[in-house]
């Protein structure tokens, strides 16, 4: 079993949680103690007491901590990239790349720690001094899904230390092991004891514990709009600074005079590439008259040759769904977008292979509307739509007529309409003839709309939640 982490120590739990890898459910990969109210709380307490200091250290001690946790998560890349395919699904050159940049978060924030400035501004007043400084926001409470086992947890726990925040920490209850090695790494890099705290367990129990705390004085979240929702409405009376990050319905729109093959790639890269679980997953595609039915057969036909299978096997282009819950509910979107007059042009079958695991065929669905279903709500999998539109100007209405906004791209030879769908998308991160899944990590992530709230994530706008201004005046 492995253990909490509270207050610097290891914590076996009377109640433990296995990990099972969706490749082959047979195959479980560890067993992972759960914490309840108690704990919890002990771990609130923890990152509480532990702040006084930790949010005095100096920058050097910050950044030497995040170097050595960077350089470890690298050196190791290969051995947690297969762990994290095995318990996240996703194939291992994704599993491997994640961990990758994994690391780079961590680098890249070990030197932010050395870069944090402030301002000092001339006052309208004689003799009086104006300072802008940036001070740590307190106990931040982070809680994350289960798609990206190990960046989203490193891109919520890299800047909440870089900027001098103690953490209480809440993995996805599906993804405990990549979580849990993160932060054995941090914990021997030097973390003083309750500067992070690991409390894996339930949702409703523990993330719902830190939510009704108020010595939380932050919390960042990804996952879906509901939980977002009630996070935000149980954290009013607290008053504290939140970042959430929810769903997406991201378009992406094929104009006529796109370059085929190029937006076939992207398609199929955006749309089902990590099984399409990713909140940035190209799930409308938007497609103009004349090349809708060339690129549709050419969708199709990729989508026929790509393989899918255990996720560690070599050739896998697309591993299993996450779980079983998962993969009813994309069954159950496929079938409402069929009764609601949508095509199944190809996939959509559950497929049998050597090992028992959630094997789901990449599901192109044809003929549909904005009004369906399958165009408004999330499904979280390897299903896309396509809607056909007249022109340009359709196109970018039908784009921005959601009630996410998190990314949105285009393919298109056309430096006007590129330059137009740039301004006018009504989302968080744009792309012209790229994937919208995939982004780097060192320029601000997040969205519009429903899809986010709260300062952006990542690079250096990271620190906008992270810390908090205070503005000093000096009378000589
Ligand atoms: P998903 O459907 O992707 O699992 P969720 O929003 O349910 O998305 O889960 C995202 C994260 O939020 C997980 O770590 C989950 O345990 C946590 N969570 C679920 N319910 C609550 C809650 N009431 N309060 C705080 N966190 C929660």
């Amino acid at each position: 079993m492995r253990p909490l982490l509270i207050n610097g120590e290891w914590l076996m739990t009377s109640h433990a949680s296995d990990n099972i890898n969706p490749s082959d459910t047979s195959d479980i990969i560890d067993s992972f103690a759960q914490a309840g109210l108690a704990e919890t709380q002990d771990a609130i307490s923890a990152a509480d007491a532990a702040f006084a200091s930790w949010s005095l250290t100096t920058p050097q001690v910050r950044h030497d901590i995040l170097k050595t946790a960077g350089d470890e998560i690298m050196r190791r890349k290969d051995e947690i990239g297969e762990l994290l395919s095995r318990e996240e699904g996703k194939i291992l050159s994704e599993g491997v790349g994640e961990t990758v940049r994994a690391a780079q978060i961590f680098l890249f924030f070990a030197a932010e720690a050395l870069r944090l400035t402030g301002d000092k501004v001339a006052s309208v007043r004689p003799g009086v001094e104006v300072d802008i400084t940036r001070e740590p926001a307190g106990v931040v409470g982070i809680i994350t899904p289960w798609n990206f086992p190990i960046a989203i947890p490193a891109w919520k726990i890299a800047p909440a230390l870089c900027y001098g925040n103690t953490v209480v920490f809440k993995p996805a209850e599906l993804v405990p092991a990549c979580s849990w090695v993160i932060v054995d790494i941090l914990h021997r890099a030097g973390l003083p004891a309750g500067v992070l705290n690991l409390v894996m367990g339930e949702g409703a129990v523990v993330g719902q514990c830190m939510v009704d705390d108020p010595r939380v004085s932050a919390i960042t979240f990804t996952g879906s709009v509901g939980t977002g929702a009630r996070i935000a409405k149980d954290s009013l009376p607290h008053m504290r600074r939140l970042q959430l990050e929810m769903g997406g319905k991201n378009p992406l729109v094929v104009l006529d005079d796109a370059d085929l093959d190029v937006a076939v790639d992207v398609a199929v890269n955006g749309s089902f590439f990590s099984t399409g679980q990713r909140c940035t997953a190209s799930s409308r595609l938007i497609v103009t008259e004349g090349i809708h039915a060339r690129f549709v057969e050419a969708v199709a036909e990729r989508l026929k040759s790509l393989i899918i299978d255990h996720a560690l096997k070599p050739g896998t282009d697309i591993g299993p769904v996450v779980d079983a819950t998962q993969l009813e509910q994309d069954c159950a979107y496929i079938e409402t977008a069929r009764r609601e007059g949508g095509n199944l042009r190809t996939g959509g079958d559950l497929l049998k292979r050597d090992t028992q695991g959630y094997y789901l065929s990449p599901a192109l669905i044809t003929d549909t509307t904005p009004d369906m279903r399958i165009n408004r709500e999330e499904v979280f999998g390897p299903v896309a739509s396509v809607i056909r539109v007249r022109d340009y100007d359709e196109a970018l209405s039908v784009a921005n007529d959601s009630e996410f906004g998190l990314s949105a791209g285009i393919c298109t030879t056309s430096l006007k309409y590129a330059s137009d769908f740039k301004r006018k998308s009504e989302v968080g991160m744009v792309m012209v003839n790229l994937p919208t899944a995939g982004v780097d990590y060192h320029v601000p992530f997040g969205g519009r709309k429903n899809s986010s709230l709260g300062p952006r994530e990542q690079g250096s706008y990271a620190k906008e939640f992270y810390t908090t201004v205070k503005t000093a005046y000096t009378a000589p």
